[in-house]
């Protein structure tokens, strides 16, 4: 579509052009209804249908168990950090936070204000969050209540290859904003699994909560209603009105990545992305990546050029050539691709060409300075 253009932005970010197409229809007349997606009750049969396949989609792409609730639910991400440990910490005991960012960051600032008591297990902020732990690296408290972390660093651009090993009986509950479903996962490894949707999953308003069923039974019922999660595992997400159009577009999501072959083959379809950007910094002496080799991210690619002056330039450049959002957060300086799953492979081949074309043309000026 000639009208748009390259989007590498972190968040809210690029969404499939089929389903921003079905959406664009939706939002006058879905399902031959007459009525427009944002226009129906979400107490509907229209509604009902949306909600329930996109529940039962989210749960056949990774297979998710049956003990195991799937809500849609809204403050973002940013609110998890707050119900994570109001529902799964009793005063007395401990939780354990892998810090491998500003997101891990914050979710410990939030667990510290209601006065948990909270172990660092791991931190990497002495190496600027260039790395993941190593197992060496992570010592956990004797006998936490939950392990948190964040399966991969928007800012920093790292990421989890793979689960860390935790205590016996500790739930993993992970943060998993800007990598949900762009691989398998295997939801039984974990206790909590959230996301805001603004990254990889649909518009932003909307989070997805993926609960193992005994946890939800833990919290406090002395919580405020909104932030106990057995009031929307026991509506099924319709105590309040729900972010009805999120929730449909994050459906169709679902579908498209269904229809793109599941999230083994999204999971290809990343590494190879990931691959041509990160195979090209490895040779240039002009460009270089932030993060070291075993910790790349296959979703948020951080990378710099020889000066700050050079960054601010490649940045303009490239806008103006139509791949926009290459501006590193404000906490890492540099550039960051974001190359979520919508991210199609063209948008990544035309960044390594441009790329290529800077390098060329400014490798003197860098060489001089
Ligand atoms: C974007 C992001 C968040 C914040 O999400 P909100 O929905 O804005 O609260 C949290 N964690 C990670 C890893 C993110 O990338």
């Amino acid at each position: 579509m000639p009208d748009r253009i390259f989007n590498f932005s972190a968040g809210p970010a690029v969404l499939p052009e089929p389903v921003l197409e079905k959406a664009r229809e939706a939002i006058w007349n879905v399902a031959g209804s007459g009525i427009g997606i944002m226009e129906h009750s979400h107490r509907g049969k229209i509604f009902d249908r949306i909600i329930g396949e996109a529940e039962q989609d989210c749960r056949d792409l990774a297979g998710i168990p049956d003990n195991y609730h799937v809500l849609f639910l809204q403050g973002g991400a940013s609110l998890q950090f707050s119900m994570v440990p109001m529902n799964l910490l009793p005063a007395e005991r401990t939780a354990d936070y892998l810090v491998t960012g500003v997101w891990s960051q914050k979710a410990v600032k939030e667990a510290k204000i209601l006065g948990a008591k909270v172990h660092i297990a791991a931190t990497g902020e002495a190496g600027h969050f260039s790395r993941i732990p190593r197992p060496g690296e992570i010592h956990y408290s004797a006998d936490p209540a939950f392990v948190h972390l964040t399966t991969n660093n928007t800012i920093y651009g790292t990421q989890w290859r793979a689960e860390p090993a935790v205590p016996a009986g500790a739930p993993l509950v992970a943060d998993t904003s800007s990598d949900m479903y762009s691989r398998p996962i295997d939801v039984s490894k974990y206790g909590i699994i959230y996301a805001g949707a603004q990254k990889n999953l649909g518009p932003s308003g909307v989070v997805l909560v993926i609960i193992r069923d005994d946890l939800v039974e833990a919290g406090p019922k002395t919580l405020p209603t909104m932030l106990q999660y057995r009031t929307h595992t026991g509506e099924k997400s319709l105590y309040n009105t729900p972010p009805t159009f999120g929730i449909y577009v994050m459906g169709e999501v679902f579908k498209w990545i269904r229809a793109q072959g599941g999230l083994a083959a999204m999971a290809e379809h990343n590494e190879s992305k990931a691959a041509l950007i990160y195979d090209y910094l490895d040779q240039s002496d002009f460009f270089r990546g932030t993060v070291q080799p075993d910790s790349r991210s296959q979703m948020n690619v951080c990378f710099r050029a020889p000066t700050e002056e050079l960054d601010t330039k490649f940045i303009a450049e490239a806008t103006r050539r139509g791949l926009d959002g290459l501006k590193g957060h404000r906490s890492a300086g540099g550039m960051r691709a974001s190359i979520y799953n919508a991210c199609p492979r063209e948008a990544v081949e035309s960044l390594v060409s441009f790329l290529e074309e800077f390098e060329g043309a400014n490798r003197a000026a860098a060489a001089r300075a």
